[in-house]
């Protein structure tokens, strides 16, 4: 089959329109990615350069300069995406220097050629930096849960490495071949290598968004909106986890249910918006608490937290649980102007041989015992009663 290059600038044309056509869909229909919209207009800019470069063949100034500062910009652009996608703080200033610098190279290479090899080298070299920048980025930048995307993009990614570094060798090397038809194969393959890594970068990056929405969906599914805590099911589920790999090891763990006091007089009094200030300050003093490693915080119902303490013992956890409600009783909540004091009550239980169900209950039934008598308490439940005194 005699592919010209007419043929594959137009193959390349209709590949990256519809790439960059899709992307621009995708980020209509994907709001708050903003990744995707740096990497459509990526990809309009490249299509656009190989536009350029297709309608003028000969390497005069539309291709050599247009065509190339297109490509510095969509290649910068790239690195932005995937710098922004996985929340690594670059700044536009370093890419755009790296385009400005590639771009003075290739007006002094306009002005006085240097000779095929040395062109074929710097054109190599530029390919290979731009890679190796967003490869580094992908694999030492990219959270861990966005890593399976992130190793498959940075594979594409070391692909166009090697092609690029492997074409800069073939044209350095001394000539084989007929030299006519050793560049219009290196066109040839460079066009087709083009199209075909356009693609794979498109999947890539359609990859790490699916991979970066399932995360963040996970994480919403799992966070309490008011307070940002883990919310019930999610700090039960860790909560098990932590308590059962203890269990495992004849470790004992604890757990705290801490209910605030009279909640519902704070919202009659002040109104909702009050009573949520509340459970934020409420958050910051047990936040403030020195709490063990492995501690678990999380809002188990309206007004009411679970702190899970794996791997700690009852009198450890109670010490804990006294400090929370001093704390608390101390320092009033600021809702504006206003100040508004509220306690807390606190059941604790702990044990060796206790599952996260069996402590939670025996918690509950502490709590209730602690609202039971007088509230802004801590309460035991245990293998023997223990208590703090109420203030
Ligand atoms: P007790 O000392 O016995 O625990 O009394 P309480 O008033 O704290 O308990 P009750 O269960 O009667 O009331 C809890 C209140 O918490 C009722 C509900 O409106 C309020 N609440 C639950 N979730 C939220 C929330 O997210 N924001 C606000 N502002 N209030 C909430
Ligand atoms: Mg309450
Ligand atoms: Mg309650």
């Amino acid at each position: 089959m005699h592919l010209d290059l007419f043929t594959l600038g137009v193959i390349g044309l209709a590949v990256g329109a519809t790439i960059s056509l899709s992307f621009t869909l995708l980020g209509l229909v994907l709001r708050g990615l903003p990744a995707l919209r740096i990497w459509a207009a990526a990809f309009w800019i490249i299509t656009l350069a190989g536009l350029a470069q297709g309608l003028d063949e000969r390497e005069t100034f539309l291709s050599a300069i247009v065509g190339n500062v297109l490509i510095a910009i969509a290649n910068a652009a790239m690195l932005m995406g995937i710098a922004v996608h996985v929340r690594y703080a670059l700044r536009w200033r370093w890419p755009l220097l790296l385009s400005g610098v590639f771009l003075v190279m290739q007006v002094a290479f306009l002005l006085a050629p240097p000779g095929q090899r040395v062109e074929a080298l710097a054109f190599g070299g530029r390919s290979v930096v731009w890679d190796a920048w967003m490869i580094w980025v992908l694999l030492r930048r990219a959270p861990r849960d966005l890593r399976v995307s992130c190793v498959f993009t940075a594979l594409v990614f070391g692909s166009d490495a090697v092609f690029y570094a492997m074409r800069s060798i073939v044209m350095v090397a001394p000539a084989t071949t007929s030299q006519v038809l050793l560049a219009t194969q290196l066109v040839t393959a460079n066009y087709l290598f083009a199209i075909f890594c356009t693609f794979l970068v498109s999947t890539g990056f359609t990859l790490m968004l699916a991979e970066r929405l399932t995360l963040d969906l996970r994480s919403m599914a799992r966070t309490d909106g008011l307070t940002g805590l883990r919310n019930r099911n999610a700090v039960i589920d860790d909560g098990r986890q932590a308590v059962a790999a203890c269990r495992a090891q004849g470790r004992t763990s604890s757990v705290l249910l801490l209910d605030l006091d009279r909640f519902k007089a704070v919202n009659d009094s002040w109104g909702h918006a009050a009573g949520d200030e509340v459970l934020r300050h409420f958050v910051k003093i047990v936040h403030a608490v020195q709490l063990p490693d492995g501690a678990l915080l999380g809002r188990y119902g309206g007004e009411e937290f679970l702190l899970v303490l794996p791997g700690i013992d009852a009198a450890q956890a109670i010490v804990a649980a006294e400090e929370v409600r001093s704390r608390l009783a101390a320092a009033p909540a600021a809702h504006g102007e206003l100040r508004i004091a509220v306690t807390t009550s606190i059941g604790v239980a702990g044990g060796a041989g206790l599952d996260i169900n069996s402590l939670i209950t025996a918690a509950d039934a502490a709590l209730y015992r602690a609202k039971h008598h007088g509230r802004n308490r801590v309460e035991w439940a245990g293998f023997r009663e223990a208590q703090t005194a109420a203030v």
